[in-house]
């Protein structure tokens, strides 16, 4: 079934259920070599997933993040029990997990008695899904259930913490930003670049993408390109000399970079929906949380 987080709408399966978990692929078509996230209500249960050489059978990193951003939204890579079935880890020795902040998503798996796996609900290399309608339009047909729990307040895809690797390495940028990891461990980490070896379709060039061409802009737009027929605009807090497009969409009229954030995937929808040849996206700062919303957009956006 499909579950709110407040990172982004889920499509769970019981972890340790591999027909439960090999449905979950089938569903949104996403090749068996891209792991899935593992969700557990609270902190004291990733050891049924992962395991370490810490006292509480876990690495001794993960009590103070848990402590600082758990429930939300960070996922940490660790060596992972042999239990967990190979479709959820792609075979790997590691193992993805978080305990999420919505309430629902919680009660859920408390209800289940289970760790849920659970990539975001769509189909494989779209536009992840933040309001229930997005995962019915796409995935209605096929999937069981949706839970029902209004837009998601964060709206972008976990981040994602390798503690497996040393030093650790950001495999994902998020809301919980680099700056307060770095804060919380007392050491710097490693961002893993573009250009690196993809470890999964989470860090692929292409990903989190729209079917209407997206082109990002070097700075706050002015008017349409007159020669490209229809032309849709993301932009942040819109700007004056923006004129002549199709279609504007407006992520954070307030001016905050967590609004944008909130709005992003919903907008990129209404977008790709509205028989456009074009998008043009604003660019926004690249500090805290503007990380997250410009890796995702780079994703999005069609090679020049
Ligand atoms: P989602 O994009 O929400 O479907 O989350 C799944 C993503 O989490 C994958 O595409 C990977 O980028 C990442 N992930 C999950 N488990 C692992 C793991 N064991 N090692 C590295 N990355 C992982
Ligand atoms: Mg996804």
């Amino acid at each position: 079934m499909a579950f709110p987080t407040e990172t982004v709408y889920g499509l769970g399966a019981d972890a340790f259920n591999p027909a439960a978990v090999a449905r979950v692929f089938e569903v949104k078509a996403r090749p068996s070599f891209d792991p899935l996230i593992v969700h557990v209500a609270g902190a004291d249960e990733v050891v049924r997933v992962a395991r370490g050489k810490g006292t509480a059978g876990v690495d001794p990193r993960v009590a103070p993040l848990a402590e600082r951003f758990w429930p939300g939204p960070l996922t940490l890579v660790l060596p992972r029990q042999p239990a967990v079935p190979d479709l959820v880890t792609a075979g790997l020795d590691t193992v993805g997990v978080r305990v999420p902040g919505h309430p629902a998503a919680r009660a859920l798996i408390r209800a289940a008695g289970t760790p849920v796996a659970a990539p975001s609900a769509n189909p494989f290399g779209y536009v992840s899904p933040t309001q229930a309608d997005h995962v019915l339009a796409q995935l209605g047909e096929k999937i069981d259930l949706v839970l029902d729990g209004g837009p998601c307040p964060v709206g972008l895809e976990s981040t994602i913490l390798s503690l497996a690797a040393d030093p650790p390495l950001i495999l994902r940028p998020g809301a919980v930003t680099r700056e307060q990891l770095e804060a919380a461990l007392g050491t710097p980490l490693e961002v893993a670049g573009p250009t690196e070896r993809p470890r999964a379709p989470g860090q692929l060039p292409r990903h989190y993408a729209t079917r209407t061409p997206l082109h990002i802009l070097d700075g706050p737009a002015g008017p349409a390109p007159a020669d490209v027929g229809r032309v849709g605009l993301l932009a942040i807090i819109g700007s004056p000399r923006a004129s002549g497009y199709a279609a504007v969409e407006i992520l954070a009229p307030d001016g905050e970079l967590a609004s944008a954030a909130a709005n992003l995937f919903a907008a990129l929808r209404r977008l790709d929906a509205a028989g456009l040849d074009l998008v043009l996206a604003e660019p926004c700062p690249e500090d805290g949380i503007g990380r997250a919303i410009m890796d995702r957009l780079r994703r999005c956006a069609s090679p020049r």
